[in-house]
């Protein structure tokens, strides 16, 4: 089984896989939790250039194929050998947050970012996509150093989260949106309300 969490920055989205990790974990099942960009030792190198705030402007197109490499070695050394010795895969980011940041962020393509995406990948899809949905303007507000990609625009920011929402909107038998400002534990039990019938699987 494989679950992503998706959604804007300071959404919660590293806590809430944290606490589905855990209650997985008390049900017996074996779990990976990981993250993009950067769970990998060469998307480690990958985070470092695309986050850092000394790397400057990068080529739109650039900054796709820097992602994409790093979620290539992510499904392929990490993600796909774990779902294959059976254990539940929960990853912080995946392929939506590329298509709303690289794609409707970047203004580019998102029909060629989705492309490039499914190439990467394998065009490997989570059972389910969580996406814990906050406004720019407060899930921004969580911080303090701002990476290269929070310190862009609110407008940026904004693109990206209605592309998240869109994606859920299109497909709902594969996405649960939540409000990122309800309580913690609310939305911890929402996500496992959905992750529990997926694992029969
Ligand atoms: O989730 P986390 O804060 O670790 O993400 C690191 C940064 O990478 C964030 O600023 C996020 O917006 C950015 N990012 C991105 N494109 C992706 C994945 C993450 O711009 N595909």
């Amino acid at each position: 089984v494989f679950v992503c969490f998706e959604g804007g920055e300071g959404a919660g989205k590293s806590t809430q896989s944290r606490l589905l990790a855990a209650w997985l974990q008390e049900q017996g099942c074996a779990v990976r939790l990981t993250f993009e960009p950067g769970d990998t030792p060469v998307g480690k190198q990958l985070r470092g250039i695309v986050l850092d705030p000394a790397t400057g402007d990068l080529s739109p197109r650039t900054e796709a194929l820097l992602y994409a490499a790093d979620k290539a070695e992510h499904v392929d050394t990490l993600v796909l050998p774990a779902l294959r010795r059976g254990e539940v895969v929960i990853t912080d980011r995946y392929v939506d947050s590329s298509l709303a940041y690289q794609g409707a962020g970047r203004v580019l393509d998102v029909g060629e970012v989705t492309s490039l995406q499914r190439w990467a990948t394998g065009d490997l899809r989570p059972h389910l996509t969580v996406v814990l949905d906050v406004a720019p303007e407060q899930g921004l507000g969580r911080f303090e150093g701002r990476d290269r990609i929070e310190a862009e625009s609110v407008d940026f920011h904004e693109r990206a989260r209605q592309a998240f929402l869109g994606f859920a909107a299109a497909d709902h038998d594969h996405y649960l949106v939540l409000d990122a400002r309800l309580p913690v534990d609310e939305i911890a039990a929402a996500v496992r309300e959905r992750v529990a019938p997926l694992l029969g699987q």
